[in-house]
């Protein structure tokens, strides 16, 4: 495997190997890698002949100075999984590679970044944007992998392809969870042990709620919802919402011929946690 830092040395490769007719995949992340991170990467070695992951802890998308801080760091073990995994090439950059100057440009995403977490993390898909558009300059690959744990980031960054006219194909990944039912994350790190099998029962309500949903209205299924969380005070309900999954726009009733998918954020201790399901699949 190739650990690059540089971007120059980055493209001049990836230019190279694309002359030569080979197909580039490319895994965003944050690093504190897991198993959900390697999914994306499997994807990408099946679908591509050349895999790039990328390891970078984006401060513009962090709306809580806090939780950058906080935020787990570990990268000679992600190098270490990288290498099991035979990823190919690394991007390791430092924060002045991708922001020698500060980067000021001014995203406009309209109703899909105005809820839940755009809503709840102010000028985070903002950061978002800022990150991947030059990641994708770094690394011009032919198909980009995503988590579907991180749902509405995933319509962003499809809707910033669009906007850009960029000629990448997104391929959004299923979410992978622990045992318990806990979507995996690198927050998790951050839950005690009694934190995480209480996180669990985020899972689990989830899971009530897509096997319920058609015996209530919309408005009774949030509340049954929000009523079972209330009941947990280890945690802390940041929002609970029903859209469908292309426009984000909110379900009023179940007579939709989209994908209607449920999404949550919610405090566990100090960790906040998201998650979601498809009801109608
Ligand atoms: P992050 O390092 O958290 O920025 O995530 C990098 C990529 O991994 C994003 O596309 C996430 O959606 C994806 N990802 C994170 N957790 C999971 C998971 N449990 N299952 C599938 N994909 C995930």
């Amino acid at each position: 495997m190739q650990v690059i830092n540089s971007i120059k040395e980055l493209q001049k490769i990836i230019s190279n190997l694309k002359h030569k007719g080979k197909i580039i995949g490319f895994v965003p992340t944050m690093g504190a890698l897991h198993q959900g991170h390697l999914s994306l990467i499997r994807n990408s070695k099946k679908q591509c002949d050349v895999t790039v992951c990328s390891i970078f802890v984006n401060p513009t998308q962090f709306n809580d100075k806090d939780d950058y801080n906080k935020y787990p760091r570990n990268f000679d073990y992600d190098l270490k999984l990288l290498e099991q995994i035979q990823c190919d090439i690394t991007f390791l950059p430092s924060e002045k590679e991708m922001y020698p100057e500060p980067d000021h440009r001014e995203f406009e995403f309209g109703h899909i970044a105005e809820l839940m977490e755009g809503a709840h993390r102010p000028g985070h898909f903002n950061g978002v944007a800022q990150i991947v558009s030059k990641l994708f300059e770094a690394v011009p690959a032919n198909k980009a992998f995503f988590g579907q744990k991180d749902f509405q980031q995933y319509v962003i960054i499809k809707d910033m392809v669009r906007q850009l006219s960029l000629d990448i194909e997104i391929i959004p990944c299923p979410i992978v969870r622990e045992e318990s039912g806990l979507a995996m994350s690198s927050r998790n790190e951050r839950l005690s042990v009694s934190e995480r099998k209480i996180a669990a029962s985020i899972s689990k309500i989830l899971t009530w709620s897509k096997e319920s949903y058609p015996q209530y209205t919309v408005p009774e299924l949030k509340k049954a919802v929000i009523d079972k969380f209330s009941k947990i005070k280890e945690l802390d309900l940041e929002y609970f919402e029903i859209v469908e999954d292309k426009n984000l726009e909110l379900i009023t009733n179940w007579n939709t011929n989209q994908k209607i998918v449920a999404c949550i954020a919610i405090f566990c201790g100090n960790v906040r946690l998201i998650d979601n399901i498809v009801f109608n699949l």
